[in-house]
């Protein structure tokens, strides 16, 4: 019906059949009719009229359907939402969509008829290509191809061309589709992104609706609380709650999320096996468009771990690990709260440093472990005796402190101190095998604000008053006074001053004769180190001797003392042809040291000529009352190189014979109080008779210090001792004046 309609009268007599054939096949005529008859003829036009009539008017029906419908095409294609062209064979414009003109810039252009190379000249030779294949009825697509435009950026794009055929079946043309996938590629990108951390980050996540319900979680949420997905979904976030927390806080909680959409902080929770934990809770909001709430997103970290270690540094730093007791760190910040308390309170307020006495004896003899057992019963025994609001802590070593709160009058720190010594005092039992040790405590006791209302200063104080207990005999307290820091800044000031005395030359060594009793003769000098300090004048040795002891200076004083001794024992020697003997004081600390004089002495002796019996080396009982391998081992030392040992002062200390019986020794000297007492006091008679028996017994010599009257030589004489000592014969004097005495004794 579309091709057009031919038809003619062809008059038998005028044209040959032949002719008329070739006609009807050349206008492709379908129907022939022939015929002899006007009638039929006019009767056959007539028809024919009616049918050309007929026909036109089909025609021209069909021709406004096919308008219309290609017009609707038109309009489907420029409407579609998607970028798509159609094209002739030759590659001619069609139809457009809107958007394909928007996405290549043609808006506004006609450009229907228009080549679509001429309309862009830039499309790639690889698509001309494509174009090319689909022209000759080959479909193509691509779900994602990668194009660099012609300004460098990179365009993800889905295309498809599609060859459209004509009513004969051949290629008319072909329709291309375009579609640009750069953003949905970027947003599936991130999509995935989101969820692969959403399944795999450390993190917990729970995600809860507008109502508060549970509506995701991830696996990290089951990791760190125990519960699986389906068991919390469409609950509420509150199974995981842990009562830790009270209702304000979940009160300001809600106000901050409603106010702003976000939350965070800590908060302590409970697995679902019952055990707590603490999180790192970030929650934010997620709103819709009307603002009203969608989702609320949760998101949270296990910190128990970290908190613990935390705590732990914490506690490390702030707290003695044996005893549980804050450190000298912490002690710090505690005095300083309670000292703020006080003030605000108008109270006072009582540092009390706690020394024990002899603890080093119990760490040495019976080991660290017993040690640190009796710390932590001495701790114990120390929080027994303390109020609530008291504190203890341990500066270090055998050093407490302890701050009495709350101080109305010094009666309390009296009975508290007190009860603190008593508990102290009573005995120990440490060690698996029970053994009993006696230990005791001395305390200084510094009041806040009566003393002092620095910290730094109350410590001080204490401290000092402490070492007054000690020099007072231990077990006991004492307070601080003014008197004592003076004293202590005497002390300072006479270390400071015996540092530079040895090289200034104020340092000089005396001697005092020791006198054979039965013979009268003098064998022996004691070496006795005098200070004549510039402006104090002499400064006794019972004074700077423990000043040397405690600052070390002792060591070289001492070194010293024994090379002048060397020297005039060399000289006496030869007076008296090779039988004198001097002595020498040595500090226990001396041979608590590494000084090894043990085996330089004899060395030094032969140097002068001199032999080991010429040397006594005069030691305390405190010497022995540290019991340790090492004394012992230091001085047979000296004995093996025929050095002789003196025990000083006996008497005054322990006083023990099994000291005497375990230690090599060959001179035991009386304390001058005994033989000061003996003509007094009956008991210090029997005690030095006693004594000498001992020591006799022992296989030891006797010397008797301080000697001052005849009365004296007389009955220690009587008694049987070996050698005197003192003002009754010589004071000490210096070595040339000794020289003198040895000379007139002599002749
Ligand atoms: P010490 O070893 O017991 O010395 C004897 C002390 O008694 C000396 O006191 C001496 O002067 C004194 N003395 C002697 N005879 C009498 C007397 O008849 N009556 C009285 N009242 N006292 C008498 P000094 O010299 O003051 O020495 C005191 C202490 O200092 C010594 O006691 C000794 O322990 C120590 N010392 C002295 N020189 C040294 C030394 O070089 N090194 C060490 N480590 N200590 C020393
Ligand atoms: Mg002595
Ligand atoms: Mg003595």
């Amino acid at each position: 019906i579309a091709d057009p309609v031919i038809f003619g009268i062809y008059h038998p007599f005028l044209n040959n059949i032949g002719q008329m054939v070739a006609t009807v096949l050349e206008n492709r005529i379908h129907a022939l009719l022939l015929t002899d008859s006007n009638a039929k003829l006019q009767h056959l036009v007539t028809q024919l009229e009616h049918l050309v009539a007929e026909r036109t008017r089909e025609i021209s029906e069909a021709l406004g359907k096919l308008e219309e419908s290609e017009r609707r095409l038109q309009v489907f294609i420029e409407n579609a939402p998607v970028a798509i062209a159609m094209f002739d064979k030759g590659m001619h414009y069609m139809a457009a969509s809107q958007r394909w003109l928007e996405n290549y810039g043609l808006l506004g252009r006609p450009i229907i008829g228009l080549s679509h190379y001429e309309v862009s000249p830039d499309v790639p030779d690889l698509w001309r290509e494509y174009h090319c294949r689909g022209l000759s009825g080959e479909p193509q697509e691509a779900m994602e191809d990668r194009f660099e435009r012609s300004d460098g950026r990179i365009q993800w794009v889905r295309w498809s061309i599609k060859p459209w055929h004509d009513q004969n079946g051949q290629v008319g043309g072909i329709v291309l589709f375009t579609e640009d996938m750069t953003e949905l590629r970027k947003t599936q990108e991130s999509l995935l992104m989101a969820s692969m951390i959403y399944s795999n980050t450390g993190e917990a996540m729970l995600v809860v609706n507008q109502k508060n319900e549970i509506v995701a979680v991830n696996p990290a949420f089951t990791t760190i609380t125990g519960y699986g997905e389906s068991e919390v979904l469409g609950r509420n976030p509150s199974v995981l709650s842990s009562g830790k927390q009270d209702k304000a806080f979940y009160q300001r909680m809600w106000e901050q999320l409603n106010a702003t959409g976000t939350w965070r902080g800590e908060v302590v929770n409970r697995r679902k096996s019952g055990e707590l934990y603490a999180e790192e809770l970030m929650i934010n909001t997620i709103f819709k468009k009307d603002g009203s709430v969608h989702r609320r997103v949760a998101l949270f970290m296990d910190i128990t771990e970290k908190r613990k270690r935390e705590d732990l540094i914490w506690r490390q730093a702030n707290f003695d690990m044996l005893t549980g007791l804050p450190n000298r760190h912490h002690l710090a910040e505690v005095a300083g709260r309670e000292m703020m308390n006080a003030q605000r309170s108008q109270e006072s307020l009582a540092l009390l440093f706690v020394d024990l006495d002899r603890f080093k004896d119990v760490n040495d003899t019976l080991g660290h472990g017993a040690g640190d057992e009796l710390l932590v019963e001495v701790t114990r025994r120390l929080k027994q005796c303390l109020r609530e609001t008291d504190v203890v802590a341990r500066l270090g070593g055998d050093e407490f402190v302890v701050i009495l709160t709350q101080i109305r009058n010094t009666s309390a720190i009296d009975r508290l101190a007190e009860s603190m010594l008593q508990s102290l005092s009573r005995p120990y039992t440490l060690n698996a095998d029970k053994e009993q040790v006696y230990v005791t405590a001395s305390m200084g006791i510094a009041v806040y604000p009566h003393d002092s209302s620095h910290y730094e200063e109350l410590m001080s104080f204490a401290d000092q008053a402490m070492y007054a207990a000690k020099d007072l005999g231990r077990n006991r307290f004492h307070y601080f006074t003014p008197a004592l820091q003076a004293a202590t800044q005497e002390r300072l000031h006479l270390i400071s001053d015996l540092n530079g005395a040895l090289a200034a030359g104020q340092l000089q060594v005396y001697f005092q004769p020791i006198v054979e009793l039965p013979t009268g003769r003098t064998r022996k000098a004691e070496a006795l180190l005098r200070w004549n300090h510039p402006k104090r004048g002499m400064v006794s040795p019972d004074v700077f001797i423990p000043l040397a002891e405690e600052s070390g200076l002792i060591t070289s004083i001492g070194e010293w003392v024994f090379q002048q001794s060397l020297h005039w024992a060399a000289r006496w020697n030869t007076q008296t042809a090779g039988g004198f003997q001097v002595s020498v004081n040595k500090s226990p600390i001396q041979l608590h040291e590494r000084d090894n004089a043990e085996d330089r002495w004899p060395e030094a002796l032969r140097l002068h000529g001199l032999e080991g019996h010429n040397l006594t080396v005069e030691i305390t009982e405190g010497v022995l009352a540290r019991f340790d391998a090492q004394t012992v081992h230091k001085l047979s030392k000296f004995r093996s190189a025929g050095i002789e040992v003196s025990l000083d002062d006996f008497g005054t200390g322990y006083s023990s014979l099994a000291y005497l019986k375990k230690f090599p020794i060959d001179y035991l000297k009386i304390d001058q109080s005994f033989v000061r007492g003996i003509l007094t006091n009956d008991s210090d008679m029997a005690l030095c008779e006693a004594m000498v028996v001992m020591a006799h017994k022992l296989g030891l010599k006797v010397i008797a210090e301080g000697i001052e009257t005849p009365d004296h030589l007389y009955t220690m004489k009587r008694m049987g001792c070996d050698y005197g000592q003192g003002f009754l014969f010589a004071r000490p004097m210096p070595a040339e004046a000794m020289d003198d005495w040895l000379k007139s004794q002599s002749s």
